[in-house]
Order: C-alpha cells, then structure tokens, then sequence
C-alpha cells in the first residue's frame, strides 16, 4: 500500500513539472524573465530606433518585438510582434501612429518602464 501511494506521488509530480515546462515554451520566457526585455534598443540592425524603449507592438500592445517585423516612419525605425501587426500599421497608419506617440509619451514619464498593458 505504502509503495503504491508513493508512485501516485512521483506520477503527481513528474505531471507537474511537465505542465510548468510546457509554461515555459515561450522562447522570449528564457532570457532570465526579464521585464524590460525586448526593447528596440537591444535589436541592433544599425537602423535608427523611433523609440529606443519601444517594447511593445504598436497595434496589438503584444510582446514581444521581432527585429523582423518593422515599419520605417520618417526614417525612423517601429518594431512589431507579428508581420500582421506591421502590414496593419502600414495600411492604417493615421489610425495607429498618434496612439502610438500618446504611449510613447506615458512611456516616457515613466522612464521607459511602461508598458500598455502594464495598467
Ligand atoms: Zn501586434
């Protein structure tokens, strides 16, 4: 009986540090969990960044950024989450560039340490 109810427990935990793995397939998860990563500061292509402490997506306020996906405004450089998000910038950028300058701006007052979502 005893050796049975220790197997259930080592089944318990072993299904457990399964699921926590799984939790863990995000590779943005496994740069030390970073909050302030990714930034555009750190996407070094050479372009000039529109905001240094760009760390969210323009149009989805997702995380995080790809150095891939990135639209040029005023030979400045926005970085987005997906090539959807960035296609969506393009088409619609009057809709999407003033929020963007009004977050940048909260950004600011916070010394770069903020986020949409952050609340
Ligand atoms: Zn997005």
């Amino acid at each position: 009986m005893k050796k049975r109810a220790l197997l259930i427990t080592c089944g318990v935990v072993f299904a457990l540090s399964i699921a926590i793995t799984a939790g863990c397939s995000d590779p943005a998860a496994g740069r030390g969990g970073d909050p302030k990563e990714p930034v555009a500061n750190l996407i070094e292509d050479g372009a000039t960044k529109y905001y240094k402490h760009q760390a969210w997506c323009p149009v989805c306020n997702g995380r995080p950024l790809y150095e891939k996906h990135y639209v040029d405004v005023d030979g400045k450089r926005i970085y987005f989450d997906s090539a959807e998000c960035a296609e969506k910038f393009k088409s619609n950028q009057s809709k999407y560039l003033p929020t963007f300058k009004e977050q940048i701006e909260k950004a600011k007052n916070h010394e770069g340490m903020w986020y949409p979502n952050m609340g």
